[in-house]
């Protein structure tokens, strides 16, 4: 028997929900809107724009206020159009969560969980786009707490985030296990919290930061459960 953790703290976007595929369709969208071929070459210069301005922010080099809009001008700028950022981060705001959409296997994973511990969404993301998502969604049921950084006022991978909903949830820090797919903000912020940590890491990949690494979500109750 391994050890057998009593609280799970899941990451949200691209753990649980399927981001990439609400990304694309709402970057598609706002393309569309302003005139342009919603190609899957100008959704990928999107994705990388935004994600490198993420890293930015995980590295404390850039305010989140200013990342959301400044994703949509350096965009407009690649594509030479005069569209304002601030509506189009909006519009964009509102479409992505309007998708919350699960990864295959998600919302069985939470269903068999559910009886042996407690289980909360620990999310960096929006708080009007998950909280739209949020409403209604067929994950709520499995869960026990929701914590988004926004909210908070600390983020991920900021050791007092985890210690709010360890508080909140009255977990006990040695038997919780923190799981996402973001090495800088979910496993980081687990090892700057003192937590156990899993990394879902559906394409690979090497770090000697997380406690676990898994490649599907279905290796991941054997672990919860210590029968691994
Ligand atoms: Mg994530």
């Amino acid at each position: 028997m391994g050890k057998v953790y009593r609280t799970v703290l899941f990451d949200g976007d691209n753990t649980l929900l399927d981001f990439d595929a609400a990304e694309r369709q709402a970057v598609e969208k706002t393309l569309a809107a302003r005139g342009f071929d919603p190609t899957p070459e100008r959704v990928r210069a999107y994705a990388q724009i935004n994600r490198a301005l993420w890293d930015a922010l995980y590295r404390g080099e850039v305010e989140q206020g200013w990342l959301l809009v400044e994703r949509f001008r350096r965009l407009g700028k690649m594509l030479e159009s005069t569209a304002d950022p601030e509506a189009w981060n909006l519009e964009y705001t509102d479409a992505l969560g309007e998708c919350g959409a699960m990864l295959p296997g998600a919302l069985e994973l939470l269903k068999t969980l559910r009886p042996h511990c407690a289980i909360a969404l620990v999310t960096n993301g929006q708080q009007a786009v998950q909280r739209k998502r949020l409403r209604d969604h067929p994950m709520l049921p499995y869960l026990d707490g929701v914590f988004i950084s926004q909210e908070l006022g600390v983020r991920k991978p900021e050791a007092a985030f985890f210690q709010t909903a360890i508080t909140a949830l009255g977990a006990d820090p040695g038997t919780t296990l923190v799981v996402g797919d973001d090495l800088l903000s979910d496993i980081q912020g687990a090892v700057n919290a003192g937590l156990d940590s899993l990394w879902y890491a559906p394409h690979g990949g090497d770090s000697p930061l997380p406690t676990y690494r898994v490649r599907s979500l279905e290796e991941i109750p054997p672990i919860v459960l210590g029968t691994a």
